[in-house]
């Protein structure tokens, strides 16, 4: 059986030369490097908005507000933000009828 290398490449730009984890491809270091990236970046990321009832006036000014606030803070995807400002718009019209 023929041992593989860790895939990563170092800071160096040389490839790093331990052998990988079986059936993964970097070796324990690069591994542990990985995840723990991955972790930081989920951290990093914001919690999805949630509107909760927009059943006053009040209450959707509030979900208007932070809808804003995350587009203009670019966490929001077109295609959430659209659905969440059909969500306020819908309720708003609905109020005010
Ligand atoms: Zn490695």
């Amino acid at each position: 059986m023929k041992a593989r290398l860790c895939s990563a490449i170092k800071p160096d730009g040389t490839p790093c030369r331990k052998f990988a984890r079986a059936r993964l491809p970097h070796c324990p270091y690069h591994h542990d490097l990985e995840k723990r990236a991955r972790r930081r970046l989920r951290a990093l990321r914001p919690p999805a908005i949630r509107l909760g009832p927009l059943d006053d006036r009040h209450a959707i000014q509030r979900a208007l507000y932070r809808v804003i606030q995350a587009i203009a803070a670019g966490f929001l995807p077109p295609r959430q933000s659209t659905r969440l400002l059909q969500r306020i718009r819908l309720a708003s019209n609905s109020l005010y009828r």
